[in-house]
């Protein structure tokens, strides 16, 4: 409605992501909101004793980096094969991080897995179950288990900034780990999950000043119309800063915009 009056967007292409656990089978023209099962704010990915691959066996970010930026991992294109590198990714981990915690839609540890994981006692069932590349899975293990037990991540550095670890203090922290946020995954039954990108909402819009006013495409305010939230382009162009950065712009800029339209300097 706004365009249609000659208003001028901006971030259309970028949203607040959300990275979430998805049931099975993966239809992508499905309406989101069907398919989603549970989003991750961080407390599963960046848990000790977890894993998440494409469909090569390979892992292709810091897990327990923030959400909005781990969705952006997601976008990686294929090169080599046409279509999105890491879509749909699965979600790994074994049987000391599931009972020592919840997985996503439990209520207690001993409640029965969540309907949308696979359980199998070895790697190569899950890879098979989920079209995984097997050896390249059983690969990947087996360098982040070696890596494990010294504490480090060489190639995504999982856990060495203060932000991973407060994301994986959201599970129990195990104190005999060299990282609280990386463990082998070692003992069966193992349990995973389709993983995908999500969202929660788009921060793309109408463009507007700093009283919250609309601009045209010639960048001039359009009388008596204001935006705020969501349907605002957001202040920080698509970068989701932390926690707060969607309901705080949004009350900020509807109090900037009430005032304006009632005159308030
Ligand atoms: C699970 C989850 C957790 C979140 N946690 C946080 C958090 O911790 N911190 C944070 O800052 N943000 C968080 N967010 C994001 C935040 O909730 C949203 O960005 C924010 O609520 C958007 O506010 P809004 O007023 O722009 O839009 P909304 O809250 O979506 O309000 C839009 C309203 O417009 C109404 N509407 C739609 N169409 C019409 C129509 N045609 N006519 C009349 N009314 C209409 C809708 O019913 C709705 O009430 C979270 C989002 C989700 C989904």
């Amino acid at each position: 409605m706004g365009q249609a009056i000659g208003a001028a967007t901006a971030n259309l292409d970028t949203n607040w992501g959300l990275p979430s656990f998805i049931g099975e089978p993966f239809d992508p023209s499905a309406p989101a909101i069907y398919n989603m099962v549970w989003g991750d704010w961080g407390i599963y990915r960046a848990g000790a004793g977890s894993i998440i691959v494409n469909k090569k066996g390979k892992r292709f970010a810091n897990e327990a980096s923030a959400y909005a930026v781990f969705n952006r991992a997601f976008g990686n294109y294929a090169t080599e094969e046409p279509g999105f590198a890491n879509i749909p990714a699965v979600f790994i981990c074994d049987n000391d991080y599931a009972t020592s915690g919840l997985l996503p839609g439990q209520k207690a540890p001993q409640d029965p897995a969540p309907d949308n994981f696979f359980v199998a006692n070895s790697l190569a069932e899950i890879a098979e179950h989920f079209g995984i590349d097997a050896a390249g899975l059983e690969a990947e293990v087996a360098a982040l288990n070696a890596n494990a037990v010294q504490g480090s991540d060489p190639v995504f550095h999982r856990g060495e900034k203060h932000v991973d670890r407060a994301i994986g203090a959201y599970r129990p922290y195990k104190t005999e780990l060299a990282n609280p946020v990386l463990a082998p995954i070692a003992t069966p039954p193992f349990y995973a999950s389709l993983y995908v990108p999500g969202t929660c909402g788009t921060n793309g819009g109408l463009k507007t000043d700093e009283k919250a006013k609309v601009l045209n495409t010639k960048g001039e305010p359009i009388p008596n119309l204001y935006a705020v939230g969501n349907c605002m382009a957001s202040i920080t162009g698509g970068q989701y800063c932390g926690a707060g950065m969607t309901v705080g712009a949004g009350a900020v800029f509807s109090w900037i915009a009430v005032r304006d339209a009632l005159g308030i300097a």
